[in-house]
């Protein structure tokens, strides 16, 4: 038969909500779990690919709330930034491929119309992403609880939040040089990309801008990063075929590429561009390098990019494989040297100069390498990497040489800090900041460097909180364990960050200035708090007026006196208490769960906002960071014009399918493909499970025998390990555990013969509530086919009951294992169809040699001491096989785990054992069974198999 997951879990879905079962209360007395996954972003439809991190964060929460825990499980969405805006925006334009999204998620036209305002944007993907998402997946979240960064309520919480970092003096003002979109103001570009749609790894480069002083009074201004190889200047290099503009800053005239003058204006207060002219007006004329005075040539270069730096480029050619060979190249290249006017004399005076003592180089490092490489031409694909490895050697281990006036003696980085200040003193340089790579606004717009003049941070290097927050870091549950360690060295580094930005931009306005919004990263920091009061103002019993600083402090901070409170807010005392308690008995958070783009973003400010802010009992105790479901191949549908949509693909695959899928195909610390295949594979299983059940429910009659034991056994076993595995939060392990191992337990257990009701209900008390976490739906189809109510969501998963006969249950049977696996091999390599089967087990001798050298607990054998004991007590006959059984003996104690030892060591009655099996191999095999103890004169033996017989392993002689 075939599931119809869909209406079971419709099914399911509505009974749960309808008991409100998902709903938390704080229940004082009875332990907590409070987690949360990262908040999305409201910038579109998502795809399965998120489900990942939020599925298994249901699943660990529904396994605590199975394992005596109240659990509080809220949700909310980030709507802080510009991604509403800009889904608006491409609405309004009429944008095709958002358009065709819209529609094949079958939004109707009236709607889509809607949709081209950012707070209708909002309201949309909120309710998306609860319904259709997280509703659709069977979470058990409160839904009481939604919040979302831009409501006015949570405003409140946001702005109570930056009193309390000015009141710790965490917010500081000074200049700043943002990333900026020219419609929406400064931009965060980091990993995370909340603010930006391309170039998140893009570094905000500090350029010195040199001024040469030209004939005509303009001075030439090059861009770069090693002010100090100023002394090794030769010449100029400037592309003929450039447009170059006259840029009037103060009373100066600066030349550079127009890209450049465009970004100048947004770094300096005046700038005016006035005359234009192409490069090739400059060629083979002079210019006087700054600090040293020199005349130097200008020269052609088309390697100069006007969009990088300033597009004029001052060449040092013992430093830069690049300048040398464009000047080995230039002195090749005729025909340009003759329309350029440059004659021999003006080359052979740019000869290298040495300026760097480079270790492992001579004194011209560049000219060196290229020689060694054989580079001789600007096209040669490997300059780049000898440019990258002159660069990195000599900036990090060279030293200025003799030639280097005051700066003679000093490391290059020294050099270089000293030489910028000098420079930029004596007004003969300047600062220009650039992007290293591009970066694009979620608007679409070019993201460029802007000046703030009274920019605002959170002051996140601050020594004293940075320590506490390492310190408390080390106390938490951080998963994985190498994030854990890394952690300290994010919170070390974390520097100060802009928190407020103006322009157009959807959340909280900050309370000291009303012109900046708070940012994105800024307002997504304490907020598993607001959870705790999100319920109260959603039913309005709070109401955002009341919602002052005095407020919070109260119920957050346990400040001030609660009838004042209640004068100044107008809520009464009794629901101001009612707050505080829920905080306290909720707080703090157990888990923040979220991917692996937060891990230098999200969680160090997370942590250190609730380090900063709240008492230290209420700092959070852990993080777990998922990794990515990715698409190779297009694996992911792309029929929903680039998303994959999640109620389609819920549709087709299930729902338990896909939480499976997510939970059990690779570790939570990788990232993974998305198959379809794979997903219907766990479909699959699921269906032979719900058979499974359904086989047990059909035997009940049996008698109780030994494997009866083994089963009560292997289950509490289970139910260890899956105690164990969800303390390390490890879902793959459990899932593995309660979707494959149980199973395969139990058809053992039908196979040897297991039929007993008792049994058979405990195999279905403990195995259903183990699988609900992670499918929760057709777990709850099992249950109640078992005439079970209400719920297997609610019922309890029981401490496990093990004891030293769970391990001899087990080691017994794993001899009838054996000797089934054995027995099977043996037919299979001698290809006899055998008439009888003779099983000789282990003679007593053999058992107390065992228990002798084991008994010294080493995994090394005293051979010729448990010789002579053996010796004085085995019968006469066994005397020739002591020596050579005491070999094999050591050996097999000398592999052997600490573990297998253990279990090695398990006393019990082979003969006994194996003659109950007698029926069961019996009938696996077709022919009789005969089991004799292997010293037993009565045995058949004609092949003298009886030697090989070894406690745990007995040997077999096939008729
Ligand atoms: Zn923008």
């Amino acid at each position: 038969m075939t599931l119809d997951f869909s209406a079971i879990e419709a099914k399911w879905r509505k009974a749960w909500y309808d008991a409100k079962i998902n709903e938390s209360e704080p229940r004082p007395g009875k332990k907590k779990f409070f987690m949360i996954f990262a908040y999305p972003g409201v910038t579109g439809y998502m795809t399965v690919g998120h489900m990942r991190g939020y599925s298994v964060s249901d699943a660990i929460v529904r396994f605590k709330k199975m394992t005596g825990h109240e659990v509080l499980f809220p949700v909310g969405t980030h709507a802080t930034g510009n991604g509403a805006i800009a889904f608006a925006r491409k609405v309004e334009r009429g944008n095709p491929a958002a358009m065709e999204m819209l529609r094949a998620n079958g939004v109707p036209e009236d709607k889509i119309k809607q949709l081209a305002d950012p707070m209708e944007v909002v309201k949309f993907f909120n309710h998306v992403f609860v319904n259709d998402y997280w509703k659709r997946f069977g979470f058990m979240s409160d839904w009481r609880r939604f919040t979302c960064t831009i409501w006015p309520d949570y405003s409140k919480f946001i702005e109570w939040q930056m009193r309390k970092l000015m009141a710790e003096g965490l917010l500081i003002q000074r200049p700043y040089y943002a990333a900026a979109c020219v419609e929406h103001g400064p931009v965060a570009i980091d990993a995370s990309e909340t603010d930006i749609s391309k170039g998140g790894n893009a570094e905000t480069l500090e350029y010195t801008l040199l001024k040469f002083d030209f004939e005509d009074g303009r001075k030439l201004v090059a861009a770069t990063l090693r002010p100090e190889t100023v002394f090794g200047l030769t010449n100029f290099w400037l592309n003929p075929e450039v447009e170059y503009v006259d840029v009037k800053v103060d009373s100066e005239t600066w030349v550079m590429s127009r890209p450049a003058a465009e970004k100048l204006k947004h770094q300096k207060d005046k700038v005016e561009v006035k005359g234009s002219a192409n490069g090739a007006t400059l060629m083979g004329r002079r210019c006087k390098a700054p600090y040293t005075g020199k005349m130097i040539p200008i020269f052609p270069s088309v390697l100069c990019d006007p969009n990088v730096g300033s597009g004029l480029v001052m060449s040092v050619p013992s430093d830069a494989p690049v300048d040398w060979i464009g000047l080995v190249e230039l002195k090749r290249d005729e025909a340009t040297r003759e329309k350029y006017g440059i004659t021999d004399e003006m080359i052979e005076g740019s000869a290298p100069i040495p300026i760097i003592n480079t270790p492992g180089y001579g004194p011209l490092p560049a000219v060196e390498v290229t020689k060694k490489m054989g580079i001789e031409s600007l096209s040669d694909p490997r300059l780049d990497g000898a440019t990258k490895e002159v660069y990195k050697t000599g900036f990090h281990r060279g030293v200025m040489n003799d030639s280097c006036g005051d700066f003679s003696g000093k490391t290059v980085e020294q050099a270089k800090d000293a030489m910028r200040e000098e420079m930029l003193a004596s007004g003969q340089a300047d600062l220009f900041y650039d992007l290293s790579e591009e970066v694009l606004c979620r608007c679409g717009n070019k993201v460029f460097i802007k000046k703030i003049p009274d920019q605002w941070f959170i002051d996140y290097a601050n020594p004293a909180l940075t320590a506490r927050s390492k310190e408390h870091a080390l106390t938490m549950k951080i998963l994985p364990r190498e994030y854990y360690d890394n952690i300290q060295g994010v919170l070390g580094w974390y520097r100060e960050r802009a928190c407020v930005r103006m322009g157009n931009w959807l959340g909280t306005r900050f309370p000291f200035d009303q012109r900046w919004t708070i940012e994105a990263i800024a307002d997504s920091t304490l907020y598993p708090v607001y959870y705790v009061l999100s319920k109260y103002a959603n039913d309005g019993t709070i109401k955002p007026p009341g919602m002052t600083e005095e407020f919070f402090d109260y119920v957050l901070l346990g400040k001030g006196e609660p009838q004042h409170v209640s004068n100044s807010t107008g809520f009464p005392v009794e629901v101001l208490d009612r707050i505080r308690s829920d905080f306290e008995y909720w707080y703090p958070l157990d888990i923040n769960l979220g991917g692996k783009e937060h891990m230098t973003v999200h969680f160090p400010v997370f942590l250190m906002n609730h380090v900063a802010i709240l008492r230290p009992q209420h700092w959070p105790r852990g993080i777990i960071v998922n990794w990515y479901i990715t698409a190779t191949g297009g694996k992911i549908s792309k029929s929903k014009g680039g998303v994959q949509s999640i109620p389609e693909a819920a549709e087709r695959f299930g729902v338990d399918a896909m939480r499976l899928f997510y939970t059990h195909i690779a570790s939570l610390y990788v990232d993974v493909d998305w198959e379809d295949d794979k997903v219907e594979g766990y479909r699959d299983r699921l269906e032979r499970l719900w058979n499974l059940v359904q086989e047990l429910r059909s035997h009940s009659q049996g008698e109780r025998t030994d494997i009866d034991a083994w089963m009560e056994a292997r289950l509490e076993n289970r139910l260890a390990r899956a105690h164990e595995h969800m303390n390390d939060f490890d879902t793959r392990s459990y899932s593995n555990d309660a979707f494959f191992e149980i199973p395969q337990d139990i058809r053992w257990y039908l196979r040897r013969g297991g039929r007993n009701g008792t049994t058979i209900a405990k195999i279905l008390d403990t195995w259903i509530p183990l699988m609900a976490p992670i499918t929760p739906h057709i777990a709850e189809e099992m249950w109640a086919s078992l005439g079970k109510k209400p719920f297997v969501s609610t019922e309890q998963i029981g401490e496990p009951r093990v004891s030293e006969s769970t391990a001899l249950e087990e080691a017994k049977e794993r001899l009838v294992e054996r000797l089934l696996q054995d027995i099977s091999e043996i037919i299979k390599v001698t290809e006899i169809k055998p008439k009888k089967i003779v099983i000789m087990v282990a003679p007593k001798w053999k058992h107390e040699m065992l228990a002798d050298a084991l008994a010294t607990g080493k995994p090394k054998v005293d051979i010729s001491g448990l010789i002579k004991t053996a010796m004085a007590r085995a019968p006469a006959e066994a005397k020739k096989e002591i020596p050579a059984y005491t070999k094999e003996l050591a050996l097999e104690i000398s592999k052997a785990s600490e573990e297998d030892r253990k279990v090695m060591a398990l006393v019990f009655d082979e003969l006994g054992t194996v003659s109950k099996a007698k029926a069961f191999l019996s009938r696996e095999f077709g022919c009789d069974v005969d089991v004799y103890y292997a010293d037993d004169p009565n045995r058949t033996d004609p092949k003298g198999k009886a030697r090989f017989a070894r406690p745990s392993r007995p040997a077999v002689y096939l008729e």
